[in-house]
């Protein structure tokens, strides 16, 4: 590959997927309701192959899609990008029988998965979470809850981290494949600014057995961080979608709308004001490809560049889109517009997956152990 650019191949795909977003996902977007898992959606998503390639294909892949597909239709890149987060516990940590059970339905977009990590009282400090796995017999009762989980409480099975060793931290976190339909689970959906679905799970004494178990027990944490190393420059091929999508349509309006004798792109404030959107755009961009070509690559500053990715993308987006809406003057607000949908989208990226300070620690920290 290039090192600074996408080689043939992988440019024609990425305009293969913007399409595909546009033509066939968008329509069912439309119809999908807001906050709500779109089966339909996620069906299509299996139907073309997407969410099989999120499985053993490498970061740079998992970007390219996410970037693609962001610029055409958000709702279908976040509804892929939950498969994957979802899933890729069991496709790398889960035994033969998990696999067999799970991942072919989730390929195909017939089973929805879901990534159970937060806790009212543990987000960036995941290590304290506190979801009890109380011995029983062979197996665990899970109590406790989970909030602000994506896809709950619609997903078919939940990757589930709960505290096997009381006082141990991170150490002492287990991963469970939880099916839905385990007595005692329950859970609420979430009204959040964006659409995306997510809710709350309770967790009533919900049994699970050692079959259940993704990896080994109290090395849970090792699943969840390993799930999110790989998401996390992701998160930032995301971002970098939607505000090539604000960039573009900014682009086309201020070309086009009549302002003082002119068009709007003759003022220079406001031409220097797309330079400067398209410039953080593009380094966003490499900075996401550079992370995720060092992942595929096993390097060893894996944990830095996937946090200076993520960092630098979700705040360059948040940027773009708020100045695309600034240039496009009221319609930008109007209900229903590109840009209020991404004004909607762009914020939580911000948060999740490590929010912007978390991911200046973890740079931090692996800067001053080098
Ligand atoms: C749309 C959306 C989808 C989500 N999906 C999922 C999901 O599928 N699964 C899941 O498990 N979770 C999910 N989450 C939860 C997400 O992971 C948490 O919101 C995130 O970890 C932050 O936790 P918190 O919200 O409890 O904020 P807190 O941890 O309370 O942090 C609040 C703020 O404090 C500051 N802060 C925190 N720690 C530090 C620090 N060390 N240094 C400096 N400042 C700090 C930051 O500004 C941070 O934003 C989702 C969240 C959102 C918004």
């Amino acid at each position: 590959m290039p090192v600074f650019s996408l080689d043939p191949a992988q440019t024609a795909w990425c305009a293969e997927l913007r399409a595909l977003g546009a033509e066939r996902l968008r329509p069912l977007a439309e119809k999908g309701a807001p906050g709500h898992v779109d089966r339909p959606l996620v069906a299509a998503l299996g139907e073309l192959g997407l969410i099989g390639r999120l499985f053993g294909a490498g970061a740079l892949d998992l970007c390219l899609m996410r970037e693609s597909l962001a610029q055409t239709c958000t709702e279908a890149e976040t509804a892929l990008a939950l498969q994957g987060l979802g899933a890729h516990p069991v496709a790398a940590f889960g035994t033969a029988g998990q696999r067999a059970r799970w991942l072919p339905e989730v390929t195909e977009g017939r089973a929805v998965a879901a990534f159970a990590l937060s806790e009212p009282d543990a987000g960036s400090d995941a290590a304290a979470l506190a979801l009890e796995a109380v011995p029983d017999g062979e197996g665990w009762l899970l109590a406790g809850e989970k909030r602000w989980i994506s896809n709950a409480p619609e997903a078919d099975f939940y990757t589930v981290f709960a505290r096997t060793t009381p006082g141990a931290g991170a150490r002492g976190v287990t991963a469970f494949l939880v099916p839905a339909d385990r007595p005692g689970l329950t859970g609420s959906p979430l009204d959040m600014l964006s659409p995306h679905p997510i809710g709350s799970l309770l967790f009533d004494g919900v049994p699970v057995g050692p079959a259940d178990v993704l990896g080994e027990v109290d090395r849970g944490f090792r699943v969840a961080m390993t799930t999110l190393n790989l998401f996390r420059p992701s998160v930032g091929a995301f971002a970098v979608g939607m505000a090539q999508a604000a960039l573009e349509a900014t682009l086309a309006h201020t070309a086009g709308r009549a302002a003082f004798g002119g068009v709007l792109k003759d003022l220079q404030a406001v031409s220097h004001r797309v330079a400067e959107m398209a410039t953080r755009t593009e380094a966003a961009r490499l900075l996401v490809y550079a992370a995720a070509a060092a992942y595929d690559a096993g390097a060893t500053d894996v944990p830095k560049r996937a946090a200076m990715a993520k960092l630098l993308a979700t705040e360059t987006a948040q940027y773009v889109v708020d100045a695309a809406v600034q240039l496009h003057g009221a319609r930008a607000l109007q209900r229903g517009h590109l840009l209020e949908h991404l004004y909607r989208e762009v914020r939580a990226p911000r948060i999740y997956e490590g929010a912007t300070e978390v991911q200046r620690t973890v740079i931090a920290k692996e800067l001053y152990a080098s």
